[in-house]
């Protein structure tokens, strides 16, 4: 501190001072031209990465912040400059490990794949495929007729066809059954999902007018009746599979909604959002009306996204009456909202699994982690408590605590599911600063602050993640 100005010298003189003091971009980059460790990075990369490094020390001597002109000495700049160079080289987009509890976590990558399905993935990717090539006819052939066969027999529906995600699936059945039309939908629906995904908005854009019936907490089917016209083109349910209207409610039924749609000849759709296969209630969870229910009971159109409750790749899937999706396959905007081979070979993977319900449960880590009892969490927790109890004695508290993970994505909202979190207290830094400095690893490694603990829960940690935990904590500590 012995160094701050006195109060009577102008700082824009000392902070001139030190902007004279930075070096050049050009120097620089002589002096780190023998550096081993920066010798693979291309040349502009490397003056890029050396010119923002400047650039934001000059950023921080404007704004006033306390830097001194020692620091701006060679023997301090440049290990600063390349760890920040060395920083800025590693891959963007990487793997983390998710200790969020949060199993359907949107900014984590939502569902991870299973192991038979990054298989599938390798050789979409790095081979030649059937994509559009009918291997019976010789003739070529069509995408999405890869999948439907499978989502037919696991849904119930007579056809089906896939989309980039689900809001891309809204979006195309509301155009295809109601552009220059009005659609019919509860008040108590009209949601909002992350990322500003609203269905007026979509309906907006979908050319759809939206005639909105009931109140917030209760629609009947007398308001679906009184709204009909001879402009309405679709009745549209959308399943709050982000939040819950409780207390004096009043939701009207499918079967209503289908009788109605049936007596006016008008279709009915349900975006169902979320999109599970399997019943969930078993476990504890709130019971989701399946998309085989849905179908059943009659619903003309039904949406859903690949890469939620699924645990398959981010999709939007659209089963149904064969004449709707057939209109749909022919919207031109299929095109523009068409799924890549990545997607449908790995959609592919996923519907077989579930086939069978067991293989689905052992082999889906959405549904894995979501079934794991809370036991079997006990011990990952406990395993990877004694590891850093025995590595890492004096350098932070550990303890094994109950904690409540979420299913995540926008689904079940209000649903817990009892789990276990390793707890961290550390002794001689701040939980932020621990925090921060293991999602700065290589692997980084994102968990939640709590009452001044960092929590580690491991129902979204893998087995073989333990390892790594266990190492990014030494390596933080040591
Ligand atoms: C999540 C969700 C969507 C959007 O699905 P994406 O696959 O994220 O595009 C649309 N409607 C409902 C009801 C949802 O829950």
């Amino acid at each position: 501190m012995g160094n701050l100005p006195p109060q009577h010298i102008d700082t824009d003189l000392i902070n001139k001072e030190l902007l004279r003091l930075l070096p050049k971009v050009d120097d620089c980059l002589l002096i780190l031209h023998d550096n081993e460790r920066l010798e693979a990075i291309p040349h502009r990369s490397l003056k890029n990465s050396v010119q923002s490094f400047i650039d934001s020390f000059r950023q921080k001597i404007l704004q006033g912040a306390s830097i001194q002109p020692q620091d701006l000495k060679s023997e301090k700049l440049f290990p600063r400059m390349i760890s920040y160079i060395l920083e800025k080289e590693k891959v963007r987009f990487r793997r983390v490990i998710n200790c969020t509890g949060v199993i359907i976590h949107t900014n984590l990558g939502r569902s991870i794949l299973p192991a038979q399905t990054m298989d599938a993935l390798y050789d979409a990717g790095g081979r030649y495929s059937n994509l559009e090539f009918d291997l019976t006819t010789g003739q070529r052939g069509s995408r999405y007729s890869l999948v439907e066969e499978q989502l037919c027999e696991l849904t119930g529906a007579e056809a089906g066809l896939v989309v980039n995600n689900n809001a891309a699936a809204v979006l195309i059945v509301l155009e295809t059954l109601a552009k220059g039309r009005e659609v019919i939908v509860s008040r108590g629906q009209l949601v909002e999902i992350g990322g500003s995904f609203r269905i007026p908005d979509v309906m907006r854009r979908s050319g759809a007018s939206l005639v909105e019936v009931g109140a917030t907490n209760r629609t009947h089917l007398h308001d679906y009746q009184a709204a009909l016209s001879e402009e309405t083109g679709l009745l549209l349910r959308v399943h709050c599979s982000n939040y819950r209207i409780i207390g004096f409610t009043k939701e009207v039924s499918n079967e209503e909604l289908v009788g109605l749609g049936k007596e006016h000849d008008i279709p009915v759709m349900e975006d169902l959002g979320s999109g599970c296969l399997v019943d969930l209630s078993r476990f504890g969870l709130m019971k989701e009306p399946t998309v085989q229910e849905v179908i059943a009971s009659g619903v003309d159109v039904v949406t859903f996204s690949g890469d939620k409750l699924l645990g398959g790749p981010q999709a939007g899937v659209i089963v149904g009456r064969r004449h709707i999706i057939d209109k749909i396959k022919k919207n031109p905007l299929n095109r523009a909202l068409r799924i890549d081979k990545f997607t449908l070979s790995g959609l592919e993977s996923i519907l077989r699994l579930y086939r069978d319900e067991k293989t689905a449960f052992a082999t889906i880590p959405t549904l894995v982690m979501i079934s794991t009892p809370v036991n079997v969490v006990d011990k990952r927790a406990k395993r990877l408590l004694r590891l850093l109890r025995r590595d890492l004695k004096g350098y932070a508290i550990f303890s094994v605590i109950d904690t409540i993970s979420r299913v995540g994505g926008g689904a079940m909202p209000e649903q817990n599911l009892p789990s276990r979190a390793v707890a961290v207290k550390p002794c001689h830094v701040g939980v932020s600063s621990l925090e921060r400095s293991l999602r700065g690893q290589d692997i980084p490694v994102i968990g939640r602050i709590e009452n001044d603990r960092l929590l580690f829960d491991l129902r979204t940690v893998a087995d073989d993640e333990v390892p790594l935990l266990h190492k990014a904590l030494l390596r933080n500590f040591s």
